[in-house]
């Protein structure tokens, strides 16, 4: 019988026994983690993390704002907030929801970031650290991962796991994370030849290449364990990467969606606002 890994539950229990407490250690020396997530356009999605973010912030006790602007907002407005954001020492934690309105350049926003308040890992700096190994502040999605993946006790040393999708902010980090545990890792992408055989071997398989119901069991080798990052809305109802039915009779554990792997990014968010607020509040 496969484990359903909860990431819901997961979740709760890292905000309220480890992140909980680190807010209140902050509080007594007179520091409310705060984080801010800037917000442009009327995006439905978009509308809905937010609110989900503020739930988890406000279950660990943090201060979460949503500064908003108008679709039609110039660049450079976003930007000077950004400055006097990275100026503010009350804030310890920026995110940019994305995606941004087609005029405003994505990079050009995140760079502007500090690089100690970006708690979505997204700035040159802070990929830089991670790809050195170097202390740094992990994109959410994969720290969500790898903190899954410790809470059924996956030691990855010697373990073959294989990524499908090589994106900036899951692919490629959460390959560098496991990479830092010592598994040896197979990258997959929309041009590599015959996919199944690139899965047979795999103790660990973690697929994030935004198509609904990707990968089926029969392709999925038996007694692995599955991290399914995809989340669509096919016909009103979520569903995965993977085709959660057929990969259940396969898998040791899986992560279901929803539920699954999109709580953990919002847990990692919180941890990395914390991170931050610890690390600004030793430097002052
Ligand atoms: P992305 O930027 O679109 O990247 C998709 C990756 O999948 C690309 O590397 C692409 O290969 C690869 N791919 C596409 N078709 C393929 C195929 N037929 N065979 C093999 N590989 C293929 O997507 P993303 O941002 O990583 O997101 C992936 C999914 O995760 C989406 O459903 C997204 O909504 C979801 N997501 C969820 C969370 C969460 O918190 N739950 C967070 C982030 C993303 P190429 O590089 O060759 O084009």
């Amino acid at each position: 019988m496969a484990k359903i890994i909860s990431g819901k539950d997961v979740a709760e229990k890292i905000l309220i026994t480890n992140i909980k407490p680190k807010v209140d250690d902050l509080k007594l020396k007179g520091v409310i983690p705060t984080l801010v997530v800037i917000l442009v356009g009327d995006v439905q999605a978009s509308a809905s993390y937010v609110r989900q973010k503020e739930k988890f912030a406000a279950k660990a006790g943090i201060k979460s704002e949503v500064r908003k602007f108008s679709e039609t907002a110039p660049e450079q407005e976003v930007l000077d907030e950004i400055i006097k954001i990275n100026k503010d020492s009350d804030i310890h934690g920026i995110i940019v929801q994305l995606p941004l309105p087609d005029h405003i350049s994505v990079t050009k926003i995140l760079n502007s970031i500090d690089p100690s308040k970006d708690v979505d890992g997204f700035t040159p700096t802070n990929v830089g650290k991670l790809f050195l190994g170097e202390e740094t502040l992990v994109s959410c999605t994969p720290k969500g991962i790898m903190l899954l993946l410790e809470s059924v006790n996956t030691d990855l040393k010697g373990k073959n796991v294989t990524v499908i999708g090589r994106s900036n902010i899951v692919g490629k980090p959460v390959s560098i994370l496991c990479q830092q545990k010592h598994a040896t890792v197979t990258m997959c992408h929309s041009r590599t030849k015959d996919l199944t055989a690139k899965l047979s071997d795999a103790d660990v398989i973690i697929v994030a290449v935004g198509v609904p119901k990707f990968i089926h069991g029969d392709q999925i080798p038996m007694g692995s364990i599955v991290i399914d990052v995809g989340i669509h809305n096919v016909d009103g109802k979520l569903c995965g990467d993977v085709d959660f039915e057929s990969a259940q009779n396969k898998v040791s554990a899986i992560t279901p969606v929803p539920g699954g792997v999109g709580p953990m990014t919002v847990c990692a968010l919180i941890e990395n606002t914390v991170i931050a607020a610890e690390r600004l509040s030793n430097k002052n």
